[in-house]
């Protein structure tokens, strides 16, 4: 995991992306997001990677390290809001978005909403464990009073190849 404070970029190879418009600017966080689920995978962690970004600035990334931290809770979202909330000093993300490679679980959309999290991209759908779309509707549900705004599918076969791999490595 690497944490990148606020206001800094420390990526190697960052596009700019003044103009670039949210399309190209999802896939290049989403290439982020890919690099930290790279680096779980080679922590032996399940391949799942996040980023936070604010004002078109990268306020923390995470990567799942569930084994490594010994930690249910460590997925890749939780881990990078609890970066990013520390980095920014504010429990509320209010106007950030996550990037993450996967479909955020039931705990990571929660956590999501808790953090007040405008935008959420992710990756691939997780028909299993997914709780945006594929299971329940957790990060945009109407009851809920803070609804975050979410895109899906995006580098989605690039992300679900990650976790393929992964999971048939061990089989
Ligand atoms: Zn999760």
């Amino acid at each position: 995991m690497a944490i990148v404070t606020f206001g800094r970029i420390t990526a190697p190879g960052l596009p700019c992306y003044s103009g670039s418009g949210m399309e190209g600017e999802d896939i290049s966080f989403m290439r982020l997001a890919l690099k930290e689920a790279q680096a779980a995978e080679r922590a032996g962690e399940v391949p799942v990677g996040a980023v936070v970004v604010v004002e078109g600035r990268v306020a923390a990334r995470g990567a799942n390290q569930t084994i490594a931290a010994c930690d249910p809770t460590a997925h890749a979202e939780v881990v990078a809001l609890r970066c990013a909330a520390r980095a920014l000093g504010n429990h509320r993300l209010n106007g950030a978005t996550l990037y993450v490679t996967i479909e955020p679980c039931a705990m990571c959309a929660g956590a999501i909403v808790q953090a007040r999290i405008a935008r959420l991209v992710y990756g691939a759908d997780d028909p299993k464990a997914g709780a945006v779309r594929s299971l329940f509707a957790i990060a945009d549900h109407p009851q809920l009073n803070h609804r975050v705004a979410v895109t899906a599918g995006v580098l989605a076969d690039e992300c679900a190849a990650l976790l393929q791999s992964f999971f048939a490595a061990r089989r």
